[in-house]
C-alpha cells in the first residue's frame, strides 16, 4: 500500500517534470523567434517589413528569406562594409527594414539600425546596383539630476537607485569616482550626492542615457566634484572645480564595489604565514572569477607564478609607476609579458592562488620601485587644460552649476542641450 502511494507519488513528480520542461521548451522556442513584423504604409501604399537579428542569423540568410539573390548579397554586404564599415551582425540587437514598393514586389530599400541614432540606408537604383547612404537620427538630449543619500548598511549602487539613477550611469559614476574615492573607506550614512547625466529622447520619447556631466560626492576626506567639458581639439575630459583632470592615470580602487579586507601596512600579521610582516597593498574582496581590469595604461612586465602572489600580472604605466595584481584564478585571454593595455583592460580574474586564505584582489602599486599605498598616494592627472582653457572651463562650470542649482529646487525640470 504504502509502496503504491509512493509509486503514485513518484509518477506525478515525473509527470510534472515532464510538463514544467515542454513549457520551457515553448518558451525558449519563443524567446527564439525572430520578431518579424509586416505594415502597409497608409500614405505611400509601401509594404515593411521590420526582423530583429537572432542569434544564429547570417546576412545571407536574412537577405535570401526576402528573396534577394545571391549576386544581391555579395554587393549589399560590399557596400555594407565599404560605405558604413559594417561587416558583422549582432543578434537581438540590429534591426532591418525591408521595404517593397507592393506587396509582391521586390525589395527596392533595406534600412539596417545598427543603433538607435544611426539608420543605414540601401537602395536599389534602376541598373539593379545597390547603394549605402548612412542617416544620424536626430535626438533632442536633456540634462537631468538626480540627487540621493547615503543611509545605514547601504552601499552607494543602493543609494544611487533610490534616487532613480539607471543603472548605466551609476556604473560609470562609480568608475569616475574610483580615481577619485575608494568606496570603503569614504562612504558612510549621511552622505549626499548627486548626478547631472544625459537622457536621450527622440520624437518626445526616452530612448536612452547619454553622459555623466557631473557629480558631487560628499566623501570622507572631503566634497568630491567632476565636470564633463569639451576641449580645444574637440575631445572631452572630466575635470575638479578648479579645472584639473579628473581622470588619474591610476585608479585607487581597480574593481568597483570591492570591500578593502586588509590595507596597506609596513607591519601586519600575515593571516596564512602567521608572523609579522609588512603588507605591500591592498586587498580587496573579489570572488573567484571576478573580472580585473587595469588600473591604467601601460604594459605588462610580468605574467607568472610565485609561492606568495600564485599568478600575478604586473604592469608598467609610465617612468614613475607599476601595479601588480596578485591572487589571480586565470589571466585574461591575450595578455602576455609586453603586451600593452588600456585603463580599465580586463587582465585576469579573480582566485585565491598562491599564499591566500579566500579568493581576493591583492593589489600594489609600486612608485619609484618602492611600494606605496595604493588608496592615499598622490596621482598625476592624465590630461590638465592649459591656462587659457582652464578659464574658459571655468566659465562653463559657473554656468552648469546655475542650471544645476534650479534643478536642485526643481528636481522634475531638465536642462534642454
Ligand atoms: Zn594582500
Amino acid at each position: 500500500m504504502e509502496k503504491a502511494k509512493n509509486i503514485k507519488l513518484l509518477t506525478r513528480l515525473v509527470l510534472g517534470l515532464a510538463i514544467l520542461m515542454v513549457v520551457a521548451a515553448v518558451v525558449v522556442v519563443l524567446v527564439n523567434r525572430r520578431i518579424v513584423h509586416n505594415a502597409v504604409d497608409a500614405v505611400s501604399g509601401e509594404c515593411k517589413t521590420v526582423v530583429v537579428v537572432a542569434s544564429g542569423d547570417t546576412l545571407s540568410k536574412l537577405l535570401m528569406d526576402q528573396g534577394l539573390s545571391h549576386s544581391d548579397v555579395t554587393a549589399i554586404a560590399a557596400e555594407l562594409k565599404r560605405s558604413a564599415g559594417i561587416t558583422g551582425l549582432r543578434a537581438e540587437r540590429d534591426r532591418f527594414e525591408f521595404v517593397r514598393d507592393t506587396n509582391d514586389a521586390p525589395v527596392s530599400k533595406i534600412v539596417l539600425m545598427p543603433s538607435p541614432w544611426r539608420q543605414v540606408e540601401l537602395s536599389c537604383d534602376d541598373s539593379g546596383a545597390w547603394r549605402c547612404n548612412t542617416i544620424d537620427v536626430e535626438r533632442d538630449t536633456r540634462a537631468v539630476y538626480r540627487v540621493g543619500q547615503i543611509k545605514d548598511g547601504d552601499s552607494f549602487y543602493l543609494a544611487g537607485q533610490r534616487a532613480g539613477i539607471p543603472a548605466g550611469v551609476l556604473a560609470d559614476v562609480y568608475d569616475l569616482l574610483a580615481f577619485e574615492m575608494d568606496f570603503e573607506r569614504d562612504v558612510r550614512a549621511g552622505q549626499k550626492f548627486s548626478v547631472l547625466y544625459e537622457e536621450n529622447y527622440h520624437d518626445g520619447t526616452k530612448v536612452d542615457n547619454g553622459h555623466v556631466l557631473a557629480i558631487s560626492f560628499d566623501a570622507l576626506r572631503g566634497n568630491v566634484k567632476m565636470y564633463r567639458f569639451k576641449k580645444n581639439d574637440g575631445t572631452y575630459g572630466y575635470y575638479d572645480e578648479k579645472g584639473n583632470g579628473a581622470i588619474k592615470s591610476l585608479k585607487r580602487t581597480p574593481i568597483n564595489n570591492a570591500k578593502v579586507t586588509s590595507s596597506f601596512s609596513t607591519r601586519r600579521k600575515h593571516p596564512v604565514l602567521g608572523f609579522t610582516r609588512a603588507h605591500k597593498g591592498v586587498d580587496f574582496r573579489a570572488p573567484t572569477g571576478t573580472p580585473i581590469p587595469a588600473a591604467g595604461a601601460g604594459r605588462v612586465v610580468a605574467r607568472s607564478f610565485n609561492r606568495g602572489h600564485g599568478n600575478f600580472v604586473k604592469i608598467r604605466h609610465n617612468g614613475t609607476f607599476e601595479t601588480l595584481y596578485a591572487h589571480l584564478s586565470k589571466f585574461a585571454k591575450g595578455v602576455n609579458v609586453g603586451t600593452t593595455v588600456r585603463q580599465g583592460q580586463i587582465i585576469g580574474y579573480a582566485g585565491a592562488t598562491g599564499l591566500a586564505t579566500g579568493p581576493h584582489l591583492h593589489y600594489e602599486v609600486i612608485k619609484n620601485g618602492k611600494h606605496v599605498n595604493p588608496l592615499t598616494v598622490k596621482l598625476p592627472a592624465i590630461s590638465n587644460l592649459d591656462d587659457a582653457q582652464k578659464k574658459k572651463f571655468i566659465e562653463y562650470r559657473k554656468v552648469l552649476d546655475d542650471g544645476i542649482e534650479k534643478l536642485s529646487q526643481n528636481p522634475q525640470w531638465f536642462i534642454q542641450l
